[in-house]
Formats: C-alpha cells, sequence, structure tokens
C-alpha cells in the first residue's frame, strides 16, 4: 500500500548523503544517481531533491509543472553523457500495478543494450 506523502523514503537518505550512491548529475533541482540494481549496463535514477508531494506521477499537480519538466530534461541530459547514442528509455513507474516501490517521484533512464517492447 503507498505510503502518505510525508513518510520519508530512501531517497531522502541519499539526497542527504546518509547512504552513499553513485552521483551523476546534480544541480539545485535535481539529483541523478546510479541505481543500485541495476537492469542495463546504464541505469540511472533521476529525482526532485524535494518531493514536494510528488511521491509518484499520479499524485502531480499544476505546481509541479516545473520540476516535471527538469526530470525529463534532466534524462536527456544523462543520456549524452553516459553516451546511449544508439537510444535508451525513460520510465516512470506508478502505484503497485506499475511496480513502484519508492514513493519519491523518480524517472528510469535504462540503456546500453538493445530494449524490448512491450516490457511485460
Ligand atoms: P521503482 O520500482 O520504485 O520504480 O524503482 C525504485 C528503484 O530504486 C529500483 O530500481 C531500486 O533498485 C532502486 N533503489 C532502491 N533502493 C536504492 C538505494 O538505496 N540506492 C540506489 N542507488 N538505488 C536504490
Amino acid at each position: 500500500i503507498p505510503p502518505d506523502s510525508d513518510s520519508p523514503t530512501i531517497f531522502d537518505k541519499i539526497i542527504n548523503k546518509e547512504i552513499p550512491s553513485t552521483v551523476v548529475y546534480e544541480d539545485d533541482k535535481v539529483l541523478a544517481f546510479r541505481d543500485i540494481n541495476p537492469q542495463a549496463p546504464v541505469h540511472i535514477l533521476i529525482i526532485p531533491k524535494v518531493r514536494d508531494g510528488l511521491t509518484g506521477i499520479s499524485k502531480a499537480e499544476e505546481r509541479h509543472f516545473d520540476i516535471l519538466g527538469r526530470l525529463l530534461y534532466t534524462a536527456k541530459l544523462v543520456a549524452k553523457q553516459e553516451g546511449l547514442a544508439e537510444g535508451y528509455r525513460v520510465v516512470i513507474n506508478d502505484g503497485p500495478q506499475g511496480c513502484q516501490s519508492v514513493y519519491h517521484i523518480h524517472v528510469h533512464v535504462i540503456g546500453g543494450r538493445q530494449l524490448n517492447w512491450p516490457p511485460g
């Protein structure tokens, strides 16, 4: 069951550097780091540094327009930085049926091998 929007997640500890992560991009609004359980040679997560109720994409409101744009733009930056010129996938899992496991919105950037569609 998804937690309420006030429950902290493991990503707060990553933002606060209380647990280590391999950061590949950071600015004042977003943090991008390598997934601990990569599903491809490149698997990066991009998160807002302030969650602001955005536990998942299903909770998006008009006030989130700027951060949502930044998350997607950062996906492009990171993919380019990682050399994914042949293509890649950008994913946001939402809710139990979407296999979301961390309720702090995050964009997956996955690449470095041939991906399949549909994902199943
Ligand atoms: P979701 O299933 O919610 O879309 O994705 C959550 C992702 O966070 C998973 O791919 C999982 O491997 C990753 N993850 C969970 N805990 C940690 C952690 O402590 N460090 C890092 N780097 N990734 C994590």
